[in-house]
């Protein structure tokens, strides 16, 4: 079964909006089953979508238009789809319903492009829009299936999951089992010289690095003609050379990890960040629940704040500079004697671009963790770019935390490769 995804608007071609629903289908049909085999995206142009749809449609079995539903001028993708399949709009009661419960919800007026909306192509299934008013469409033809959604991606992420993965899941027969394996902490030369060995599997699996500044992912895919056992013993493979590495198998983010263990062991956190500037407390609060173990997050910026907030000893910033294993270690020391955690986590670093040195890098960040067994603070190099520093730094300051939870091994010092993304 072949897919393709067709992208429909002007932004996208203009650089104005970066393609987030090709990424997300893509990754929601592979997961059921349907790897997509070619992604297109088209401007708001009559000619251009119909050409597109045309060619999609004769070399697919599914294929999936999103952009172009709502309701102003430079929006025609549903006239031009009514128009492929050689049907016509009528009203519908059920979505001019579904239209006006929304504009109550919102205590706003319904006007006239609204009901216009409620136009929807005679011969196909209407797919029902919970988050706006734009609906989508289902064309089925001999077996195939085309479906529209509507752009604003929160309203196509509902509706590719409440329609249309539930009804493609079943016709999937021999799906591929895929696995993504979330590692942080260690860069993707490092990942593959300690998979050495993992070729024996690729006949009928094969194995993709995928990095950004939170890690490396890992995707695990194998053929559905394979006896599911084959891709068990690949990740058992993979577990066990690269185990304490993993921290998700369910995609899930490290912070959501390591509030899990924090609650788990009945433990609590405190941060006190210099280079990271707030964006640690931002992973940690990005989860739900985290009041019952995050207690409090300082932004420490500049060494008097340092000294005042964290009770530092002046002559240590003195002596060492404010980017020091000294200064990590205080600052975690300290701000887990003022918040009263068990844990205390700090970071210190030079994002750049400027204020590094011959001995002090631009992109050389210490990470001080503080906890009942002792303070220690470890070296990273994150490379030049200031917004992968800040964003790397508080994923390694997670991991120390997730690593001493777990007692696993800490490493001291992580130069992550600046090649890797
Ligand atoms: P609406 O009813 O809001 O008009 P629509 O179906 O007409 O929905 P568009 O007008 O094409 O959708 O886009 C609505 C919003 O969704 C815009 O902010 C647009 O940038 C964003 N958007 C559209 N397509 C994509 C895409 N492929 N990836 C991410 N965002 C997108
Ligand atoms: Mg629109």
């Amino acid at each position: 079964m072949t897919a393709e995804i067709l992208s429909i608007g002007d932004e996208l071609l203009f650089g104005q909006t970066i393609n987030t629903n090709a990424a997300f289908l893509g990754e929601q049909l592979l997961s059921v089953g349907i790897p997509v085999s070619r992604a297109t995206t088209v401007g708001d142009a009559k000619e251009a979508i119909l050409r597109a749809c045309e060619r999609a449609w004769a070399e697919n079995d599914i294929v999936i238009a999103t952009g172009g539903l709502g309701p102003t001028h430079d929006d025609i993708t549903r006239d031009a789809v009514t128009a492929f399949f050689s049907s016509t709009l009528v009203f519908s009661e059920l979505v001019f319903a579904d239209i006006r419960s929304f504009f109550d919800r919102l205590r706003r007026p319904l006007l006239d492009v609204h009901r216009d909306q409620a136009m929807v192509p005679r011969d196909a299934h209407v797919i029902r829009n919970a988050k706006g008013t734009a609906p989508g469409s289902h064309f089925s033809r001999n077996g195939k299936h085309f479906f529209t959604l509507p752009g604003v991606p929160h309203e196509m992420t509902k509706m590719t999951k409440s329609y249309i993965l539930p009804l493609l899941q079943p016709l999937v027969r021999n799906p591929p089992c895929v696995t993504v394996l979330m590692t942080t902490g260690i860069p993707e030369s490092r990942l593959a010289a300690r998979l050495e060995g993992a070729e024996k599997y690729f006949d009928s699996s094969s194995l993709a690095y995928l990095p950004d500044p939170r890690g490396v992912r890992l995707r695990i895919l194998s053929g559905g003609d394979i006896a599911p056992s084959h891709h068990t013993e690949f990740l058992e493979f993979i577990r066990e050379r690269i185990g304490e590495c993993i921290y998700s198998e369910e995609s899930a983010a490290l912070g959501e990890v390591v509030g899990r263990l924090l609650r788990e062991k009945r433990e609590s956190l405190a941060v006190a960040e210099s280079c990271t500037g707030g964006s640690l407390a931002d992973l940690i609060t990005d989860v739900p629940g985290c009041s019952e173990y995050f207690n409090l997050g300082v932004v420490a910026y500049s060494n008097r704040s340092k000294l005042e907030l964290l009770g530092m000893d002046p002559d240590l910033i003195e002596q060492h500079g404010a980017v020091s294993p000294e200064v990590a270690r205080a600052m975690a020391a300290g701000i887990r004697r003022r918040a009263g955690t068990s844990i205390g986590l700090s970071t210190t670093g030079i994002a750049g671009p400027s204020g590094g040195s011959a001995l002090k890098q631009v992109g050389l960040v210490w990470i001080g963790i503080s906890t009942d067994s002792g303070t220690a603070a470890f070296r990273y190099h994150f490379g030049e770019d200031r917004i992968r520093t800040k964003k790397r730094s508080g994923q390694a300051a997670l991991d120390l935390v997730r690593r001493h939870l777990l007692g696993l091994p800490m490493e001291s010092d992580i130069v992550v490769e600046t090649s890797a993304s």
